[in-house]
């Protein structure tokens, strides 16, 4: 009966590896899958490189962490862009994964028992593991899925994915021979259908396996999991400002700005008469480290208004009652975070999905201002006003509000995300790879 079967889940603990990419816009949302899947009642082991390592915090505490060794020389570690560091991570670590596995399985006892290894689409090393010890592995993808479907309307062809992480190509074909090649038991992504519904649908006509888009993952199972330090004297800060008078400008974690850009956006938002919160990553306007060798005019300019920090805490910042907008790089992480704040945005893609993100928050979403071509101080001044100031910023953030409901009831129950997360969890229990 019910009772005896409720018992019989708790005595028999599933235990789903995860193997995350050592970079934040990654780390982030395969931590909160850990999170939804340990919800769930599922054991997490978290698998982990010698790079940008999550340590155990008491958002964890019921994780297990493991780290694998293998390191790259250091000038490889100076001389190597994102994505060759990934390959060579990869090379280096398929043995030392198998390894690492197989004395899992060992230990594993009757009821924990390995069932899946869930592993970034940028990890696929993981799978030579998976087949040796013939244990269903699935791959996480982050990112929107458009970036796969260049043909789909609203995008042109100046919003196609380029370089970074590597040209379009080698996504699909690290998705073609993961997952068609019968590699990969599914795939699960941070992405939910009210978003890109014909895009998911497209996708899971292309596979062969089923996709199970259960995000977002920030609503559906928040996890902080900062690699850096967050600087919250910003929250005091933002306490003393108007009500959505802010612009909080974030470039993501990887992405660089040229000297010359900077101080074009300092003239702007100083010029914008709009108090701005700026996140400055160390070592994000070389050769400067932080801000010290930028002219000086840049720190009259920012100092009257501005207030900047090299981290901050996002969530919190989105969340704040004086944030107005936001100037994005329209990572995935960001966009899925602004939205879910109702918060509308500024885009300045650089990289990767990034321009299609900002496409679609501009003609799609309609909650956003895509900002082209050169970086100039009067187009970051009408765009800070129009979306603080105009008419025009009050109709994004009401199509953002509307979104942002959409997102928050996908993921409740009986939405389509939540329904995915089920729908994966079952096959799981039931084996039925
Ligand atoms: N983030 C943060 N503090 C900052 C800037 C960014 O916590 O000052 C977080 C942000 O909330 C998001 C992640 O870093 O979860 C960036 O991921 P995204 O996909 O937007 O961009 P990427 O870093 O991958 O380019």
């Amino acid at each position: 009966d019910q009772g005896e079967r409720m018992e019989e889940e708790k005595r028999v603990k599933r235990r789903i590896v995860l193997v995350p990419v050592p970079a934040q816009g990654h780390v982030t949302p395969i931590m909160q899958l850990g999170k939804a899947l340990h919800s769930k009642g599922f054991s997490i082991t978290v698998v982990q490189t010698q790079y940008n390592r999550v340590t155990s915090s008491k958002d964890f505490s019921d994780f297990h962490f493991l780290t694998i060794p293998g390191s790259l020389t250091e000038s490889d570690l100076k001389n190597l862009g994102p994505l060759q560091f990934l390959m060579k991570l990869n090379q280096i670590c398929e043995a030392t994964f198998k390894q690492c596995l197989g004395q899992l399985l060992k230990e594993q006892g009757d009821h924990d028992e390995v069932v899946c290894v869930v592993y970034d689409e940028y990890m696929h090393f993981s799978k030579a593991a998976a087949i040796e010890f013939q244990i269903p592995s699935v791959v996480f993808n982050v990112e929107m899925q458009d970036k796969l479907f260049p043909g789909l309307h609203p995008l042109r062809y100046k919003d196609l994915p380029t370089s970074a992480f590597g040209p379009i190509e080698s996504m699909l074909r690290v998705y073609s021979e993961t997952v068609n090649t019968g590699t990969a038991s599914a795939v699960i992504i941070n992405s939910a259908s009210c978003l890109e519904s014909l895009s998911l649908a497209r996708l899971q006509q292309e596979l062969q396996v089923p996709v199970y888009p259960i995000g977002p993952l920030h609503i559906a199972a928040s996890a902080p999991s900062s690699l850096l330090e967050e600087d919250r004297s910003c929250i005091e800060w933002l306490n003393m400002q108007k009500p959505r008078s802010v612009i909080y400008i974030s470039l993501g974690s990887l992405a660089l700005m040229e000297t010359k850009d900077a101080l074009e956006m300092a003239w702007g938002l100083s010029n914008s008469n709009q108090p701005f919160l700026w996140v400055i990553r160390p070592g994000s306007i070389p050769p400067s480290e932080w801000t010290e060798s930028l002219p000086e005019e840049f720190s009259k300019l920012v100092s009257e208004r501005g207030y900047i920090v090299k981290w901050a805490p996002q969530m919190e910042v989105l969340r704040h009652p004086a944030v107005g907008g936001f100037w994005s790089h329209c990572g995935w992480n960001s966009t899925l975070e602004s939205i879910g704040e109702g918060v509308p945005m500024i885009c300045r893609p650089f990289t990767g999905d990034q321009k299609v993100n900002a496409r679609y928050l501009e003609s799609t979403w309609r909650n956003g201002i895509q900002m082209e071509g050169e970086l100039e101080k009067e187009a970051v001044e009408r765009a800070v006003k129009r979306l603080l100031v105009d008419e025009v910023g009050a109709e994004m953030r009401k199509s953002v509000v509307d979104l942002k409901e959409k997102l928050e009831a996908s993921v409740k129950s009986g939405g389509s995300s939540c329904s995915s997360l089920d729908n994966f969890v079952n096959s799981l229990k039931t084996k039925n790879f």
